[in-house]
């Protein structure tokens, strides 16, 4: 029986990850959940999982918690703070962490689940790409074992052999293909994405995500977190990683090999099929997703992504390829941003002024613990709120 701890239980993956484990009560169980906010959903969740532990990520809401909890009669110690995410984490009882916050407020519980040795689900690609070599030489430190759930990188986890140390020639790989759903706007012009609003950015054509992911994929800003996640995670150079849009959204990525084999995931675009894969590698268990019908799908078409429509991939590649903190900053100043989107302060086509704005100035110095990027973070973010403070479209 695996325990399961569930950082972001009550977001999208969250909600995927606990209807996999409902399907499979003989191996996982939901040992303990986190939520940010949400009080009523987390206490919900007690109510059907019985964790030994909720964590409500505010501090202030500890009381409403424990007296909700006590109020239903439930047994589960209610826990507040970020730094309880990070117990929680890094707690023995628990085997496994599904990282499933959103943004860098999930950094340090990611890498408390690494040093603790954990099987670390990662669905929090921000962490990722803040935490530079850090994550995954923690994780080696400390025998965790890193599983994405990120639809691409599971679909590229899949299609690498076994043994993968992260050396690409050793292992005779030449090419990582993300495949990309162009998402809600793919098609459209500089002109027509001017006046776009939130709930046609947050519209997206194949998966049902958290807000700020939906931005992300309306932006292509998702794609770039992702080239530099598949960078982090698989130890590849970034010029051997190419995006394409396939906007059906059934192969889900390619690993290209040296003799010429392209290796594909395919199925329908559900994220319980990354997850289910997560929880039981190496073993394979009913995730309860649609088959994918072939015939259906008839043909599968693809198209490079449009660099002057969508200029955040780029953004996000000059990021990586000047090192340093930049990817910090990028991320930190994309949450900014999007974050300013959502409320209506700024428009769509502002999201990449305020990244761009924010790497050309940017001091670039190695950040490589913990402190240091939180620090990188934190000035970014500053800049970048700053820079929305006084915005002139
Ligand atoms: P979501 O907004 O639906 O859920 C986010 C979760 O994080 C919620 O449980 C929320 O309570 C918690 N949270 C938010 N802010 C927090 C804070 N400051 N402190 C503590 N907890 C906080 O988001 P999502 O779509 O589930 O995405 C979660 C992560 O997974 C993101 O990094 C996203 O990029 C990644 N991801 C999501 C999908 C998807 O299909 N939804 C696919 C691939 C990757
Ligand atoms: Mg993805």
């Amino acid at each position: 029986m695996k325990q399961v701890a569930i950082l972001g239980a009550t977001g999208s993956i969250g909600a995927s990850t606990l209807d996999v484990i409902a399907r499979h009560p003989q191996r996982f169980r939901a040992a303990a959940l986190s939520a940010h906010r949400d009080v009523p959903a987390l206490v919900e969740l007690c109510a059907r999982f019985a964790p030994e532990v909720a964590v409500i990520a505010d501090p202030a809401l500890l009381d409403a918690l424990a007296h909700a909890l006590r109020e239903r009669g439930l047994a589960t110690l209610p826990m507040a703070g970020a730094g309880a995410l990070d117990t929680i984490a890094a707690d023995a009882r628990f085997d496994t962490v599904v990282a499933a916050i959103v943004g860098a407020a999930g950094l340090a519980s990611t890498l408390a689940a690494a040093a603790a040795g954990k099987r670390l689900l990662l669905a929090n690609k921000e962490a990722v790409v803040m935490s530079g070599e850090l994550l995954v030489r923690t994780a080696r430190a400390h025998g965790a074992t890193i599983i994405p759930l990120d639809s691409e990188h599971n679909a590229i986890f899949q299609c690498l052999p076994r043994d993968y140390a992260r050396d690409a020639d050793a292992a005779g790989i030449t090419r990582l293909i993300l495949t990309a759903s162009g998402g809600p706007f793919r098609g459209w012009s500089r002109a027509e994405l001017r006046n776009v609003s939130v709930a046609q950015a947050c519209a997206h054509p194949r998966w049902k995500m958290g807000r700020k992911i939906s931005v992300d994929s309306a932006t292509l800003m998702n794609k770039g977190l992702e080239v530099i996640e598949a960078q982090r995670l698989f130890g590849i150079d970034p010029s051997r990683i190419e995006v394409l849009v396939h906007a059906q959204s059934v192969v889900h990525s390619l690993v290209e090999y040296a003799d010429g084999s392209q290796l594909a995931q395919l199925g329908s675009p559900d994220m319980r099929t990354p997850i289910a894969n997560a929880l039981a590698w190496p073993q394979r268990i009913d995730a309860g997703v649609a088959r994918l019908d072939l015939v259906e799908v008839a043909r599968l078409e693809f198209e490079p992504p449009d660099p002057i429509a969508f200029p955040c991939l780029g953004l996000a590649r000059a990021a990586l390829s000047a090192g340093g903190c930049a990817p910090i900053v990028l991320n930190a100043a994309n949450e900014v941003a999007v974050a300013g989107f959502l409320a209506g302060r700024i428009g769509f086509l502002d999201i990449e002024r305020v990244i761009d704005h924010g790497l050309q100035h940017s001091v670039n110095e190695a950040a490589d613990t913990l402190e240091a990027i939180i620090e990188v973070d934190r000035a970014a973010r500053a800049a970048a709120v700053g820079m929305l403070q006084d915005w002139k479209a």
